[in-house]
């Protein structure tokens, strides 16, 4: 696919809005997705963040559940911020007892592995893909990529100080993940990221 691609938010709850405004600053056709049958009107998925307690209940009660599992199984690429990050990873630690994933990506990622609301942080992130200056990234009780499958590529780690080193963005094939929130900080080169990789350029 070369043409311009419609990009969906999931709008379960969460950052909808700040994606779609971000899409929609770069000139690309965004939609809300909240029914199955959305998902058959875009290219790609973001799975925002937000709680991925509540999506995981929500996308159960919405029956979107074993739809996204379908498409993004089939190979829609998607790209998880944060809590979207939850839902994307195969397996979770410190999840809730009845705490559904999408799944997809070959990782185990730790829930809020990096404190609570008040240790939430900025830190700039040297990305792989991602041309120029460090990403200046916003943690908020993010998540952290504990371990990963040998078909993930890991594409961030945290840089100094106690934190340092942990997996922070990642990438297989058509999906993407990152713990932090590229949506709040005005900066879209990894929005323009997703947008190739859904256009098969990246
Ligand atoms: N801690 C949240 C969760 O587990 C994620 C936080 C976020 O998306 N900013 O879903």
């Amino acid at each position: 696919m070369t043409a311009t691609p419609t990009v969906g938010v999931l709008a379960l709850q969460g950052d909808t809005a700040e994606h779609l405004r971000v899409l929609g600053d770069l000139g690309v056709p965004a939609e809300p997705v909240l029914r199955p049958e959305d998902l058959d009107r875009v290219d790609g998925l973001i799975l925002p963040g937000g709680e991925s307690t509540t999506m995981s209940k929500l996308a159960v009660r919405y029956d979107l559940l074993e739809p996204l599992r379908k498409h993004i199984g089939e190979g829609m690429p998607a790209y998880g911020t944060c809590a979207g990050m939850i839902l994307l990873a195969d397996r979770i630690l410190d999840g809730a007892a009845d705490q559904e994933t999408v799944g997809g990506l070959d990782m185990t990622v730790r829930r809020n592995a990096f404190g609570r609301q008040s240790e939430s942080f900025e830190a700039g992130i040297d990305i792989e893909g991602v041309d120029g200056a460090p990403f200046e990234a916003v943690f908020i009780r993010a998540p952290w990529v504990e371990s990963v499958g040998e078909r993930v590529r890991v594409l961030g780690q945290t840089p100094y100080g106690e934190r340092a080193g942990r997996i922070v963005a990642v990438r297989q094939g058509g999906l993407l993940a990152t713990s932090f929130h590229p949506e709040l900080t005005g900066d879209p080169r990894i929005h323009r990221l997703f947008v190739d990789m859904v256009k098969g350029q990246a």
